[in-house]
């Protein structure tokens, strides 16, 4: 085999979303673009807000010297000190530059925090359902994910990672708007945690680090909140970009944030910063650091996701769907009545493309990626309704 064992191994084993994606652009070049309704993918249809591109005109419009060169491997100073001082003030800590490293979105963010901790079969728990793409993150840097079931309505069992861990636990990866349910997990959780992983980690005489994955922080509904997870637990980073709240995931700019009383500090941020040179991202994208820069709190319309989030949930509970309603991002993950395979074919001979819950370790459920045009939800339902009175028994 001329590519690796395991990277084949791997290209077969999270082909899920692809597959859809694959299936959606054979679809539409059958029934025409309109006529497909395509819920696969997390790639925000808003577009940016105009401010975006105002900053970004004038960014490219700056021909002083030097902007196009390297730079500090950890980012831009004033970028960095722009995240700082946002995050002092959203997370009431203070924190300085020297705690922040921009990165190629959140995706490049976990690797370079990965990389930085992880021995070779250290273990980093991940709660189930989970963003996929967590397995290869942990699995590019020697580590092996501990999967964590969720509680019903998804929300985090404690217990259930307090037995999970062992003296070869590195971290735990929060994800929190969660992706692919929609969870936000509340302050009384997050603080339990935050009290579990501190006391774990003095009866191991390790450190049990929390990465808080936040790319939809700011995507949130019903005026909740993301709990602060640096005001839960000391030993913890959070991981962030600007893909979805500026949509601009193509862009790959985003950021990781240590906790300013985490330890050692100074090692994890030199780490960092060797590890983003290292990975061979050397720095984030020059230009979109010097957008981002202006950009702190500024967020797409968000009212827009949650108009769609209604639509969803009032028309597919009224056809008999089982879900718990999602208080942020742009996902809802419904229960399947039957394989979640035969159900996800099911809803695509009604050309709707959406995920089987085993893509994200969950089998029994659904992926419906609701970041399309309101328009292409409404002429869904139909097809919803259809599936629904096929194999729904409505109580
Ligand atoms: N984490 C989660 C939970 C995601 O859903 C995504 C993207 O969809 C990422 C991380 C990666 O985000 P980025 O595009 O900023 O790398």
């Amino acid at each position: 085999m001329a590519i690796s064992r395991q990277i084949k191994g791997s290209i077969d084993q999270s082909s899920w979303i692809r597959k859809m994606f694959e299936e959606g652009v054979r679809l539409k070049k059958r029934d025409g673009d309109r006529n497909v309704f395509d819920f696969s993918l997390g790639n925000p249809d808003l577009e940016p807000p105009a401010l975006f591109s105002e900053l970004l005109q004038k960014a490219v419009n700056d021909t002083a010297a030097g902007r196009h060169g390297y730079m500090p491997n950890a980012g831009y100073p004033e970028t960095r000190e722009a995240v700082a001082g946002y995050l002092s003030a959203e997370h009431q800590v203070s924190m300085s530059m020297n705690e922040v490293v921009m990165t190629c979105g959140a995706g490049g963010a976990l690797n370079v925090v990965l990389k930085t901790l992880l021995e070779p079969g250290d273990e980093v728990i991940i709660s189930v359902p989970y963003f996929v793409e967590y397995l290869f993150y942990v699995g590019n840097h020697g580590g092996r994910s501990v999967p964590v079931k969720t509680g019903k309505d998804f929300s985090l069992d404690l217990p259930g990672i307090a037995s999970a861990i062992s003296s070869r636990t590195k971290c735990l990866i929060l994800n929190s708007p969660h992706n692919p349910t929609g969870r936000i997990y509340d302050r009384e959780s997050v603080s339990g945690l935050g009290e579990l992983l501190e006391r774990k980690s003095k009866e191991l005489g390790t450190i049990i680090y929390l990465i808080s994955d936040e790319p939809y922080g700011k995507i949130v509904y019903d005026g909740k909140r993301v709990p602060s997870v640096y005001q839960a637990y000391r030993q913890s980073i959070i991981c962030s970009s600007y893909s979805k709240e500026l949509s601009i995931p193509g862009e790959r700019i985003g950021y990781v944030a240590v906790n300013p009383k985490a330890e050692p500090l100074c090692d994890l941020t030199e780490g960092l910063v060797f590890c983003n040179r290292t990975l061979g991202f050397v720095n984030a994208p020059a230009l979109m650091q010097r957008v981002v820069k202006h950009l702190q709190g500024v967020c797409v319309d968000v009212d827009a996701y949650r108009r769609r989030r209604d639509l969803l949930c009032h028309n597919l509970a009224s056809f008999g769907y089982r879900f718990v309603k999602p208080e942020g991002a742009f996902y809802l993950f419904p229960e399947t009545p039957i394989d979640d395979v035969a159900f996800v074919r099911a809803l695509q001979e009604k050309n709707i493309l959406t995920v089987p819950g085993r893509g994200f370790g969950a089998p029994g459920f659904f992926r419906i990626a609701y970041c399309v045009e309101e328009d292409v939800i409404e002429r869904s339902l139909e097809g919803f309704r259809q599936v629904a009175e096929r194999y729904m028994r409505v109580e």
